[in-house]
């Protein structure tokens, strides 16, 4: 049995519904169903006997206590988080809240109950920590993308407490030796992403006639990668990676928040044409920057090809048409 968290988010239940598909072992999702976590995500699993739901807060240690006794889980994989740079500009304490109390008292939890194992199955525990590239900072225009040897230096509340969580992680590894793997993401796109975020917020707001806001020039740079490729790394690791070591997880794809626009409203030109004809892209609008955004992340994800082969199998024209095509398909999901 594996113990998830936070898998009615968007990249937790992507996971869940490969993990059931491609996994016979059970799996029970904890998640405190804040705005952002949804069970509609996981309908395709609901009565399976592999699935259990079970509605908790990761700063309940009491909860956590009982729920480890019980499953007694061989791993478990942290998903649960605030994960809005503007929400956290806006109201960090949530944040803190969750992805620093909220890991640590995860980590105790899981310290806990894998003190209570039997040597080899203590040595096979793993506590798979997902995180995020924005830990990093930010790089000029031609400075090397993110290794997992540069230094953190995270820029807003969010990735401040997610910098926080990472620290944490880590020295329950060097000071109880517990067996912890750290993944840290470019940004992911795909179905179940909540239409606050980039890309579902530009295919919703276009497919309503709305402004399609971007901020500043546009010309801020990420990574992205298609949510199912990093929810295959993440397994990945977890199967594979040795503990105590972080891995630096992304598409080999960066683009501008301008580009990323064009390329959803070319595609719903495509296949979603506007009454009467018309781009899209008439309806880009720019709206003032938001306090310190940071102008580029750029990822370097050669240690987790190299040492655990994995690559990403969908391009971005591949994953953003998919992307595209099942909001398309699913409006009862975001009309929610
Ligand atoms: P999300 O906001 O869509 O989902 C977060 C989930 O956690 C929700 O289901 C929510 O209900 C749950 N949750 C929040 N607080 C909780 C608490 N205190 N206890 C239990 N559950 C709680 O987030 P996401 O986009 O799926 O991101 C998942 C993880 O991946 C986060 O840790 C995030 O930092 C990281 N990450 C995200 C991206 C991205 O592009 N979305 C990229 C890299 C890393």
């Amino acid at each position: 049995m594996i113990l998830v968290t936070g898998g009615a988010g968007f990249i937790g239940a992507n996971f869940i519904l490969q993990w059931c598909q491609q996994s016979d072992e059970p799996v029970t999702n904890l998640d405190a169903l804040t705005y952002a976590g949804n069970l509609a995500n996981l309908t395709a699993v609901v009565g399976s006997p592999q699935y259990r739901f079970e509605r908790g807060d990761i700063t309940d240690a009491a909860l956590l206590a009982r729920l480890m006794a019980e499953i007694k889980p061989r791993a478990v994989v942290n998903f649960a988080a605030e994960s809005h740079v503007d929400r956290s500009i806006h109201g960090p304490q949530a944040f803190i809240h969750t992805n620093v109390n909220g890991t640590f008292t995860l980590l105790e939890a899981a310290r806990a109950h894998w003190q209570t194992l039997p040597a080899e199955e203590q040595r096979d525990f793993r506590f798979l920590h997902v995180s995020t590239d924005e830990v990093y900072g930010s790089l000029g225009p031609n400075d090397p993308a993110f290794t997992e040897t540069t230094a953190y230096a995270p820029n807003s509340p969010y990735s401040a407490s997610k910098a926080a969580s990472d620290h944490l992680v880590r020295a329950y590894h060097h000071t109880y030796g517990l067996p912890v793997l750290t993944t840290n993401c470019s940004n992911n796109y795909g179905p179940f992403q909540f239409t606050e975020k980039l890309i579902p917020l530009l295919i919703t707001n276009a497919l309503a006639g709305k402004p399609l806001p971007i901020y500043g020039d546009g010309q801020q740079v990420r990574d992205w990668l298609y949510v199912e490729d990093h929810c295959q790394a993440i397994c990945r690791v977890l199967e594979a990676g040795t503990p105590g070591e972080v891995y630096n997880i992304g598409g080999w794809n960066e683009k501008t928040n301008l580009q990323i626009v064009q390329a959803v409203c070319d595609l719903l030109d495509e296949l979603a044409p506007q009454v009467g004809g018309g781009s899209y892209a008439s309806l880009i609008t720019h709206v003032t920057d938001r306090p310190g955004h940071d102008r580029r992340y750029a990822i370097n994800a050669q240690k987790i090809a190299d040492a655990l082969d994995w690559k990403p199998r969908e391009t971005f024209e591949t994953g953003l048409r998919k992307t595209v095509q099942w909001y398309l398909a699913h409006p009862e999901w975001y009309a929610l």
